[in-house]
């Protein structure tokens, strides 16, 4: 079969030996396979990837020199199955897989394994346990987004933000306009995304943002006076004043107030920051931008060292959530979403590209005003990117 094979940081298309699935393991034909923000990382810096996760304990990952075939976000039609496997779901039905695939006791990480192959080739393993059948005959285009909508799902949940609160979500490539499509349909109000890039605003405001954000004009948290915010620690100094003074003038003793006040949840607004850029640098400058008291939660993957200063958070009282990820539930609950037009994630989808296209996608990648996420065709010929759903 043919796959995008990258050693050594090149990518060049091979022909492959087909997979051979064993117990457990479907044979998946590749309908959509999408080009992943990781993937493009992963091309040049295998080694330090793998070193990392070592620490972390997972030592699956491939080095440069390990020949392997990228693709984990992918929706295919299954083929058969390995020997020994409980076969529930029927040859010819489209599904889409969260790309954990059992070796025994082992598991990979389909398309960032030396062994296990990924979507970026016309043919692979997934685990039948992991196989969701796409519903409502919804295009492979779109149920090739459930991965990634699904990592934007979870970052959502996990920020708790409530229909109330105000989102700011800064930087506008896949990962933030997932974040931005799914605030939307959890009834976020006001969604405020800030990116450099006017066609990645245009993007921003095609899946759902409310206010969308040139950082080189204005501050994301310019309007913080119509929000409630705290952007001074003098301005929380006085306000700490002020509502002393207030309470002392209530009937009741002022520690029973503002205990009482507590109690009901009152506090200082605050908005629900997403980094969604993770380039080093970007979190330092949100706390040091950011009101005080705000939610930071990190999705941009930065996968440098990076400095931040402690004492500004600190004085702030910021909170940080670092998310990663999803589960299966909610890569299921992406997908059903998807299928039932709640998300609004078709406009990020800017390219359909066959095999033999796909170095040239990594390079179009890099260009935020051309590209934001581009599926691979294994089935579509030649080397030009070409227009979604064409
Ligand atoms: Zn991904």
């Amino acid at each position: 079969m043919r796959a995008v094979v990258c050693q050594n940081a090149e990518l060049r298309v091979e022909v492959l030996p087909e997979p051979e699935p064993g117990a457990g393991h479907a044979l998946i034909k590749v309908l959509r396979c999408g080009i992943c923000g990781s993937d493009l990382h992963m091309r040049h810096h295998c080694d330090a990837m793998k070193a990392m996760n070592a620490r972390l304990g997972y030592d699956r990952l491939p080095g440069a020199a390990d020949p392997v075939v990228f693709g984990h976000e992918i929706c295919g039609e299954v083929l058969d199955y390995g020997p020994g496997s409980q076969r529930r779901i029927k040859p010819g039905t489209r599904v889409v897989a969260p790309p954990a695939v059992r070796h025994g006791a082992e598991v990979d990480l389909a398309g960032l394994s030396p062994r296990t192959t990924g979507g970026y080739a016309e043919r692979m393993l997934l685990d039948e346990l992991m196989l969701m059948p796409v519903p409502n005959g919804l295009s492979a285009d779109m149920a090739a987004l459930a991965e990634p909508m699904a990592v934007a799902w979870h970052a959502v949940r996990r920020a708790e933000v409530k229909r109330k609160d105000v989102a700011v979500v800064i930087g506008c490539g896949p990962v933030g306009l997932g974040v931005i499509a799914v605030l939307k349909a959890r009834g976020v109000g006001r969604v405020i995304a800030a990116d450099f890039s006017p066609g990645r605003r245009a993007l921003a405001k095609a899946c759902g943002a409310d206010v969308v954000i040139d950082p080189r004009e204005h501050s994301p948290y310019a309007s913080w006076e119509e929000y409630g915010w705290l952007t001074s620690f003098d301005r929380a100094l006085n306000m700490v004043v002020e509502v002393r003074e207030k309470l002392g003038k209530l009937p009741l003793p002022w520690w029973a107030a503002w205990r009482l006040a507590e109690g009901l949840g009152a506090m200082p607004a605050r908005p629900v920051v997403f980094e969604c850029v993770g380039v080093p640098g970007v979190l330092g400058q949100i706390i040091a931008g950011a009101p005080l008291f705000s939610r930071i939660v990190v999705v941009g993957v930065c996968m440098q060292e990076d400095r931040i200063e402690p004492a500004i958070a600190i004085q702030k009282e910021v909170e940080l959530r670092f998310v990663f990820g999803q589960t299966p539930l909610e890569y299921r609950d992406a997908l059903h979403m998807i299928a039932e037009g709640k998300l609004n994630c078709a406009p990020m989808v800017t390219g359909v590209v066959g095999l033999d296209g796909v170095e040239g996608a990594f390079t179009a990648l890099g260009d935020a005003e051309a590209h934001a996420k581009i599926l691979i065709d294994p089935s579509q010929p030649g080397a030009a990117i070409a227009r979604p759903g064409g």
